[in-house]
């Protein structure tokens, strides 16, 4: 097992230096949160202070350039200027705002935040953030849960802390993979189960709609779409996934005032998006769209499956390896 693993990881090195030979790399860089939070089971969150020697660090070194020049060379096949990074968010939470936006903006740097818009203004907490809370951090909660779905019965007992890992990941496929009436019945029965308050907390709450307004003013953001609903789109049919990622670029545009022009797929592995999502990207208009797949970007890669690498709270020393691994 290790021995492939090896394997695998000496021939991506492999391909990826033969590719960096013929053409010069870029990457994106995909963060989710910079805040402090105590615990984060998602490894979601880059502390601040972090996130800001981070940026310091790739401002001094490489070349970060600005969304549209990156869009603009990418649309023209043309080479990357040696070291080119993006920068972007997924979600919209409200650290974005408050705490990511002054330091870009102090740095002089631009990142792309690509928000899902069912949250804006219902002090409500994304629902993965939710099932965190239940799980994790009620002490009261009862030990056996039933969760009854189209007559389907899924139990889970013995709640404790050596559980509580095991059934918050079963329970995270089990929403991840539903539609959003699914989604609703699950945490109605959560909820019940619980007696969980879900008005959002103030450490884990979406950005409101003039956050994004304000975050849109700002010279060190650019504003794209993540769906209204934030459904794996490989679950929907064309006029589904047409519908929610047509609604999430409305509200945007008619909040920030601007056109939306950039994408990202909600969870963004192969398996969450399809030829059908690409095809209704394309048919509304938006000139590129990130997924989630860990490699560089060259002048040949699809301007529609752009592949990021996703940024952990790491120490300073594995950041900077990290980014040098695709940037040769
Ligand atoms: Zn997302």
């Amino acid at each position: 097992m290790r021995l492939r693993k090896t394997i695998r990881h000496l021939g991506g090195r492999i391909i990826r230096f033969g590719m960096n030979l013929i053409d010069s790399s870029a990457v994106v860089l995909l963060y989710h949160r910079v805040t402090e939070l105590n615990d984060d089971h998602q490894l979601l969150a880059v502390r601040p202070s972090n996130f800001y020697q981070q940026i310091e660090y790739l401002k001094k070194n490489y070349n970060v350039l600005p969304i549209e020049e990156f869009c603009h060379i990418l649309k023209r096949k043309r080479k990357f200027p040696r070291g080119s990074i993006i920068i972007t968010f997924d979600d919209g939470y409200s650290d974005n705002y408050t705490t990511a936006m002054p330091m870009l903006e102090s740095l002089k740097v631009q990142a792309l935040f690509y928000i899902t818009t069912s949250l804006l203004e219902t002090r409500q907490e994304f629902w993965w953030d939710q099932l965190e809370r239940i799980i994790f951090s009620n002490n009261k909660i009862p030990n056996n849960l039933n969760i009854v779905l189209d007559q389907k019965k899924y139990s889970f007992s013995q709640l404790s802390a050596n559980t509580s890992k095991e059934i918050y990941s079963q329970l995270h496929y089990l929403i991840k993979m539903s539609k959003t009436e699914c989604r609703k019945k699950i945490f109605e029965q959560l909820r019940k189960w619980a007696e969980s308050n879900f008005e959002a907390r103030e450490t884990h709450r979406p950005m409101s709609r003039s956050e994004v307004k304000k975050l849109s003013q700002s010279q060190s953001a650019v504003i794209g779409a993540h769906t209204h609903s934030h459904t794996p789109l490989s679950l929907l049919t064309y006029h589904e996934q047409f519908d929610d990622i047509q609604k999430s670029k409305i509200i945007l545009e008619e909040i920030i005032g601007k056109e939306v022009k950039y994408f990202s797929y909600p969870y963004g592995t192969k398996k969450d998006y399809n030829s059908i999502s690409l095809r209704v990207v394309k048919d509304l208009g938006f000139d590129m769209a990130v997924i989630n797949y860990y490699w560089p970007v060259h002048s040949w890669t699809d301007i529609f499956q752009i592949p990021r690498i996703i940024i952990r709270d790491w120490e300073f020393e594995q950041f900077k390896n990290q980014i040098a691994r695709f940037l040769t």
